[in-house]
C-alpha cells in the first residue's frame, strides 16, 4: 500500500502482533456524563459509532470504575453490566470491524466523590470532597481482584482491550508518590514498593485476559506538581509494566490538582510530546502521546519527530467526529477544530457533572437527539449577522438543503470572534473562522458582506424566513464623565482604534474584562504560540525534568508595563464566573503580572484626575489615563424591532435574542438547533 501523500505516518497501520491498528490516531478517554443518563448505552453506542465511521483507528471509552468505592454511578463488575456494554462494542465493530475499542478502567482512589473512597493513606486531595480511607493489606488485595474482574468483564463485553489509568491523582498514581503514600509496608516506602500495585495490576490482568487482548497503561510522564514522580522513577515504572505484559503505554501529563494548565487554550499545541519521545527512546512497546494535538498536521509532525507511535485526540473528536476521514480525503480545511476552550466539555464535567458536549459542535454527545436531516421543503432563508449564531444557523440550514443568504454589515464573517482571536491565548479562534469560511463554500451559502440589512432590503428579496442574529451592543453605564476622552469601549481598545495609556482602569471583570486585561498587560510572544514562554510562565522544566517536571520556583510572568486595575461592583471574588477549568489560570496569570483585581467598587465619576470610586464606603481615586468599559452587553434588535413594526415575522438567535450570560457556546447551540428544526 502506498503511503498517504500528506500524512504518510498517520495512516501507517500499527502491528501489535496479535492485532493491528489501522492508523495512528486514537480517540482518548473522556468522561461524557452519558454514562449516567437514561438510555446511556444507546447514546454511547451512537456517539462512539459516529467516531468509528469518522476514521479513527482506536477508541478508548470514558473511565469505568471496577467497584463501588472506585468512583460514582456506573461501574463494571458483573456479567449483567457487561451485557449492557455489548450494545456499544457491537455497534462500533459493525460500523467498522477494523476499529478497536478499549474500555478505560478508572479507579479514582482519593478523587472519587464517594464517602467510601480508598487510597494508600488517609491523605485528602485539595480538590476532593472526602478524606479517603487507608487501605489495609486485605483491602489492597480486594482492589487488585476488582481490577482483574473488571478487565475480564470488559473482555466478555466485546472490548478489544482495556486501558488502566495510572496517572492524574487516581488510585494507582497516589501509591506511586510519597506525598500521598505514607505507608511503611510492602506497598510504601521505596519506589519499588510504591509501584508494586501498578505492576501487579498489569501482571494479574494480563494473566487473566490472555495474550490477545490490548492492554494499555496510562502513565504520568510528568505530574506537573511538586513531590511528583522523578524522571528515573517514571522510566523504572514504564519498564516494569512493559515487562509485566502491557501492549501500549499511554503518556499523561499532570494530576488534576496540579497548578499548571495542560489542556487549556493557552497551552501550545503538542507542548508535551517531547516528554513522551524521551521515554519512547528507552522502551520497546508503542507509546501514545497526547494534549493539544488538534489537527492532523500537528499529529503527523509529532510522529515525524519520533515522539510517539500513536497520537491521542480526545476533545478534537468531540469537535469533529470525521476529523480522520477528512484528513485522509484531503479535506482538512473542512475540519471543525477543537479550540481548547473547555467550555462545553471539561467545564461541564467539573461543574457538577453536567453532560458533556462541544462549543463548536453541539451534536457531540447528542447524536440520538440532534440531527441535521435533509429537508423535504427547501426554503429561501435570510440570516442577518455572521457571528457564531448566524454562522451555525446558516451552515446547518444550508447543509439540510435550504437556500441561505447570509448578510453581515462587517467586511468579514465572525462577529465578536474577530475580537476574541486577537486576545493572546485565543489564537485557536482563527480555526473556527476558517471552518465557517469553508462551510459557506461547501454548502453554497450566498454571502453578502458589507451589507447593513434593514426591513426594506429583506422585503425586496422576498425570503420565506428571516433569522436575526445581529448580536449585541456594549452596555454603557450611566456615569458622570462617561463622555470624557479617557473613557473608551472594549471594542476600540481591542482593535487598537483608541490609544490605551500606561495607567488603566477596566470597568467590569467578566469574560471580556479579563480578556482586555490579558491583552493590555501582555508583553512578548503569546504563551500559546511559544513553548519556552509557556514553560517559563508556569514553572515547567521540560529539558531537565526535575521531580514532578516543575522547577518549584513560583513562576513569574513578565510584569506589565502598565498599571492595570480590573474592577467589579459585586463583592464576591473577581473572576468567579469564569470557566471552572480555566478561570484559575487567568486569575493567576494576571496576578503574576501585577494586575490588581478589585471588588465592591462603586463608580462615581471620571474626570481629568481619573476614576473616582467608593470602595467599602471609602472614597478612592484611581489616577488613570484610560478607563476601558467592559460592563456587559445588551441585545441589538434594531432590525428585529423594525420588522415587528411592519408585521413581518423573524426569528431571533444569539446575542440578539438574549445578551445576558451569552457566550459562543449558547450562540452556536441555539443557531444549530433552530436550523435543525426549520
Ligand atoms: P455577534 O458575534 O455579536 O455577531 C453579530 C453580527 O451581526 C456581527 O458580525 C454584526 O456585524 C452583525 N450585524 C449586526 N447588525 C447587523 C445588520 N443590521 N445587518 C447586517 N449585519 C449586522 N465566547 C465564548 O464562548 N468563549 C470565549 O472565549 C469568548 N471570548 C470572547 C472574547 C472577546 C474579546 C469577546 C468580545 C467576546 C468573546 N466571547 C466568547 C463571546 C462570543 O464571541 C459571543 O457570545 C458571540 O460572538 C455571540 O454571537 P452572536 O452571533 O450572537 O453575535
Ligand atoms: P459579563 O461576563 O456579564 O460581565 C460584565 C461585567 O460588567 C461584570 O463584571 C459586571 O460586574 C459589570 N457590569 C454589569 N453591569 C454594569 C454596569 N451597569 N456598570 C458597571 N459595570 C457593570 O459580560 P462580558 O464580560 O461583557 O462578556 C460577554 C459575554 O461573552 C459573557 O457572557 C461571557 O461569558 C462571554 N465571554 C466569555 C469568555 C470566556 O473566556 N469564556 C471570554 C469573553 C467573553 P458588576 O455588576 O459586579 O460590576
Ligand atoms: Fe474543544 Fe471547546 Fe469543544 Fe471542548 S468545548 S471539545 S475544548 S472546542
Amino acid at each position: 500500500m502506498n503511503p498517504h501523500p500528506n500524512y504518510p505516518l498517520l495512516f501507517t497501520p500499527l502491528d501489535l502482533g496479535f492485532t493491528r491498528l489501522k492508523n495512528r490516531v486514537l480517540m482518548g478517554s473522556m468522561h461524557t456524563g452519558l454514562e449516567e443518563v437514561e438510555n446511556s448505552f444507546e447514546r454511547l453506542a451512537a456517539y462512539f459509532t459516529e467516531r468509528a465511521r469518522g476514521g479513527v483507528g482506536m477508541i478508548i471509552t470514558g473511565g469505568v470504575p471496577p467497584n463501588e468505592e472506585a468512583g460514582f454511578g456506573a461501574k463494571l463488575s458483573t456479567p449483567e453490566e457487561a451485557a449492557q456494554h455489548r450494545l456499544v462494542t457491537d455497534a462500533v465493530h459493525a460500523a467498522d470491524p477494523e476499529v478497536k475499542i478499549c474500555m478505560q478502567i478508572l479507579h479514582m482512589g482519593a478523587l472519587a466523590p464517594n464517602p467510601n473512597c480508598v487510597a494508600p493513606s488517609a491523605v485528602k486531595s485539595r480538590i476532593a470532597p472526602f478524606t479517603p480511607r487507608e487501605l489495609d493489606a486485605e483491602g489492597i488485595e480486594k482492589q487488585l481482584a476488582d481490577f482483574v474482574n473488571c478487565a475480564r468483564m470488559a473482555q466478555q463485553a466485546g472490548y478489544d482491550g482495556v486501558e488502566i489509568i495510572g496517572s492524574a491523582g487516581y488510585l494507582l498514581s497516589t501509591f506511586l508518590v510519597q506525598r500521598t503514600n505514607l505507608r511503611t509496608d510492602e506497598w510504601g516506602g521505596s519506589f519499588e514498593n510504591r509501584m508494586r500495585l501498578s505492576v501487579e495490576v498489569v501482571r494479574r490482568v494480563r494473566a487473566a485476559v490472555g495474550a490477545n487482548f490490548i492492554l494499555i497503561f496510562r502513565i504520568s510522564a510528568m505530574d506537573m506538581l511538586e513531590g511528583g514522580l522523578a524522571r528515573d522513577e517514571i522510566l523504572q515504572l514504564a519498564k516494569a509494566v512493559e515487562a509485566a505484559g502491557i501492549s501500549i503505554i499511554s503518556t499523561h501529563f499532570c494530576w488534576h490538582e496540579a497548578p499548571v494548565p495542560t489542556v487549556a487554550t493557552m497551552v501550545p499545541r503538542a507542548a508535551f510530546t517531547g516528554v513522551t519521545g524521551r521515554l519512547r527512546a528507552a522502551l520497546s512497546v508503542p507509546l501514545i502521546t497526547s494534549n493539544r494535538i488538534n489537527m492532523p498536521s500537528v499529529a503527523e509532525a509529532v510522529l515525524a519527530r519520533g515522539d510517539a507511535d500513536l497520537v491521542s485526540m480526545a476533545r478534537p473528536m468531540l469537535a469533529d467526529p470525521e476529523l480522520v476521514r477528512k484528513a485522509q480525503q484531503g479535506r482538512e480545511d473542512e475540519i471543525n477544530t477543537c479550540i481548547a476552550c473547555n467550555q462545553a466539555c471539561l467545564d461541564h464535567t467539573f461543574g457538577g457533572n453536567k453532560q458533556v458536549s462541544c462549543l463548536v459542535n453541539p451534536r457531540a454527545c447528542n447524536e440520538t437527539l440532534l440531527n441535521y436531516l435533509p429537508t423535504a421543503q427547501p426554503k429561501k432563508i435570510a440570516v442577518v449577522g455572521a457571528g457564531p449564531a448566524g454562522l451555525s444557523f446558516a451552515t446547518v440550514a444550508a447543509q439540510r438543503g435550504h437556500h441561505v443568504t447570509l448578510f453581515d454589515a462587517a467586511d468579514s464573517i465572525g462577529g465578536q470572534f474577530n475580537l476574541a482571536k486577537r486576545i493572546p491565548g485565543k489564537e485557536e479562534f482563527h480555526e473556527t473562522l476558517r471552518y465557517y469560511t469553508r462551510m459557506i463554500e461547501v454548502h453554497g451559502i450566498t454571502l453578502r458582506l458589507k451589507t447593513r440589512v434593514d426591513a426594506a432590503l429583506l422585503k425586496s428579496m422576498a425570503f420565506d424566513e428571516v433569522v436575526v442574529a445581529t448580536g449585541i451592543e456594549p452596555r454603557q453605564p450611566q456615569l458622570d464623565g462617561f463622555d470624557h476622552p479617557k473613557v473608551i469601549g472594549y471594542i476600540d481598545a481591542i482593535l487598537g482604534r483608541r490609544p490605551v495609556g500606561k495607567r488603566v482602569a477596566i470597568m467590569g471583570a467578566g469574560g471580556i474584562g479579563f480578556d482586555v486585561a490579558e491583552l493590555i498587560s501582555h508583553a512578548g510572544p503569546s504563551a500559546a504560540l511559544d513553548r519556552a514562554t509557556f514553560a517559563r510562565e508556569w514553572g515547567i522544566d521540560f529539558e531537565n525534568h526535575p521531580r514532578g517536571g516543575v522547577t518549584g520556583v513560583v513562576p513569574q510572568a513578565a510584569k506589565s508595563e502598565r498599571s492595570v486595575y480590573l474592577m467589579q461592583r459585586k463583592t464576591g471574588p473577581v473572576g468567579k464566573g469564569l470557566g471552572r477549568s480555566t478561570g484559575w489560570t487567568h486569575r493567576l496569570t494576571l496576578g503574576r503580572r501585577g494586575v490588581q483585581m478589585l471588588n465592591g467598587v462603586e463608580y462615581l465619576k471620571v474626570d481629568d484626575a481619573g476614576l473616582h470610586t467608593l470602595i467599602n464606603g471609602q472614597p478612592r481615586l484611581f489616577e488613570v489615563d484610560t478607563v476601558i468599559v467592559c460592563a456587559g452587553q445588551l441585545p441589538l434588535r434594531v432590525l428585529h424591532d423594525e420588522l415587528l413594526q411592519q408585521g413581518a415575522a423573524s426569528q431571533l438567535i444569539g446575542g440578539a435574542f438574549e445578551a445576558g450570560e451569552l457566550d459562543a457556546k449558547r450562540a452556536i447551540d441555539q443557531g444549530s438547533r433552530l436550523a435543525a428544526s426549520i
